[in-house]
């Protein structure tokens, strides 16, 4: 063992650097979310008022299918007028007619579907690369790297499997005024990273279908690790739906072990904490990353896909492969960040997420163990948590951006999902939005938690 590595050690640690970090953010503590009035309008309201933060997002999911202005304010009507939200029925009526009469229906359509596009805009960088081209060199001039993310999952038919495998391609093809790479210990990172998609690569993958899956995708991939490859560019890919696991752990560890890719050290893949069995996934992981000889990269996630799995596996009948408890993925993010950092350098990390108390612990721990701070990183979502990346920044961590390109319709899949995150009500997130900001219970040890609820 480590000198000063036991647990009091490490909390204490964490709790320092936490209040570190919230304090040092504090000035800038309104910065979090974007200062769009649209967006915290959107944020607040769906804190405040739970039925009608079902039917906002309903309303925003049909939102890209509707044509007219006309359309966009008769559905703003059915959903959150007629609907049962929290709106007073001696204000319904009014709003009702109102609504309905032109040209303020069509004004009213006209300002919903803008005030959308601008929330959206708060996330996605540009519809495609040129047109997010200035925001990223701005995120390079502020010191962060990014990650790009091309929108849209789960491409329907081989064309369109097609295409994005070409939009991923004309990316990699038109990045190399962003190139170069930053010296570290144990070599090089890249600026350049790519997250991919993979069910956007395959229409046909499916859980029933493994080895066909791994081997279509192999197909998809082989000529954009290979464009990577030639550029010294990293390529991540991204965690989907539990239904997806096997295929996507099946086909890191056999492409990367393919013999043009086997020695390329920028490749990573990612592990969701909120999966009951992640710490085995991570094991098995660590081995194959030993093994191999050179390293790749793990990015550790809570998961983004909850609310889908409990759903999915309580309409089946099956066990959920999701811990329940909001502090069980958060216990779990710690471990697996410590065995991850236990390995290091035979493997690499970068940690998503938001939460400062998750982070804090994972400092600790790495500064306790002497890993330089650059030979690991912390990964954010592009218009998220802003004021902490500066912090970060000045403490000397790298912080990569993950920042999706897309057009508005595949867009609003991620949009839904992102505010879904900013206003759960178990999440780090929303207590920056009602500024509840106390700090003990921001930094509370997610393992006293657990405990406390046990006994
Ligand atoms: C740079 C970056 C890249 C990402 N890439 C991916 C990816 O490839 N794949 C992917 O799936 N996600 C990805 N995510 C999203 C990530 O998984 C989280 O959804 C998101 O970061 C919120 O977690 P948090 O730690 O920031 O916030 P927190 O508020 O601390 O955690 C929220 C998370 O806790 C979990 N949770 C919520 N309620 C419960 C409950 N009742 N019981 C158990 N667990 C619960 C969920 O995972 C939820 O997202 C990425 C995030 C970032 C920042």
């Amino acid at each position: 063992m480590i000198a000063g590595s036991s647990e009091e050690n490490i909390e204490l640690k964490t709790q320092t650097l936490g209040m570190r970090i919230l304090k040092e953010d504090e000035s800038h503590s309104s910065r979090f979310f974007s200062e769009h009035f649209w967006s915290k309008t959107f944020l607040k309201l769906s804190l405040r008022y739970p039925k009608l933060k079902v039917e906002m997002f309903r309303f925003v999911d049909v939102l890209p299918s509707l044509r007219t202005k006309k359309e966009i304010t008769e559905h703003f009507v059915l959903y959150l007028i007629n609907k049962d939200t929290e709106i007073s029925n001696w204000v319904r009526p009014f709003l009702r007619n109102v609504l309905s009469a032109f040209p303020i229906s069509y004004f009213f359509g006209m300002m919903i579907r803008a005030a959308v596009l601008r929330t959206s805009g708060n996330f996605i960088a540009g519809i495609n690369f040129e047109d997010a081209k200035t925001r990223l060199q701005n995120l390079r001039k502020e010191e962060s790297v990014f990650t790009l993310d091309v929108l849209g999952e789960a491409a329907l038919s081989e064309k369109e499997a097609v295409a994005y495998q070409k939009q991923y391609l004309d990316i990699l093809k038109s990045l190399d005024s962003f190139a170069g790479s930053e010296s570290t210990r144990y070599g090089t990172c890249p600026f350049v990273n790519v997250s991919v998609k993979c069910s956007s690569l395959y229409s046909q993958i499916s859980s029933l279908a493994t080895e066909e899956s791994v081997s279509a995708l192999k197909e998809r991939l082989r000529p954009i690790l290979r464009l990577a490859k030639e550029k010294n560019y990293f390529i991540n890919l991204d965690a989907e739906q539990f239904d997806y696991k096997e295929i996507l752990l099946s086909l890191a560890e056999e492409i990367f072990s393919e013999p043009e890719f086997a020695a390329y050290p920028h490749f990573g893949i990612v592990i969701q904490t909120y999966l009951k069995n992640s710490q085995k996934d991570l094991i098995r992981i660590l081995e194959y990353s030993k093994n191999r000889n050179t390293p790749i990269t793990v990015r550790l996630v809570k998961g983004a896909y909850w609310e889908y799995e409990v759903i999915r596996s309580r309409e089946k009948g099956w066990e959920t492969p999701v811990f329940e408890n909001k502090e069980e993925t958060d216990f779990n993010y710690e471990t697996c960040a410590k065995m991850l950092l236990d390995s290091y350098p035979r493997i690499l990390s970068a940690f998503a997420s938001h939460n400062i108390r998750s982070l804090s612990a994972i400092l600790a721990y790495a500064e306790i163990k002497e890993i330089p701070k650059r030979d690991f990183e912390i990964q954010m979502l592009y218009g998220m948590g802003n004021s902490y990346k500066f912090v970060f920044k000045r403490m000397g961590y790298r912080i990569r951006e993950y920042t999706p390109l897309g057009e508005f319709l595949p867009g609003m899949a991620y949009l839904v999902r992102r505010l879904l995150e900013n206003t759960s009500n178990q999440g780090f997130l929303q207590n920056f939005i009602t500024g509840r900001m106390d700090y003990s219970r921001l930094l509370k040890n997610p393992e006293e938690s657990i405990h406390a609820k046990l006994s």
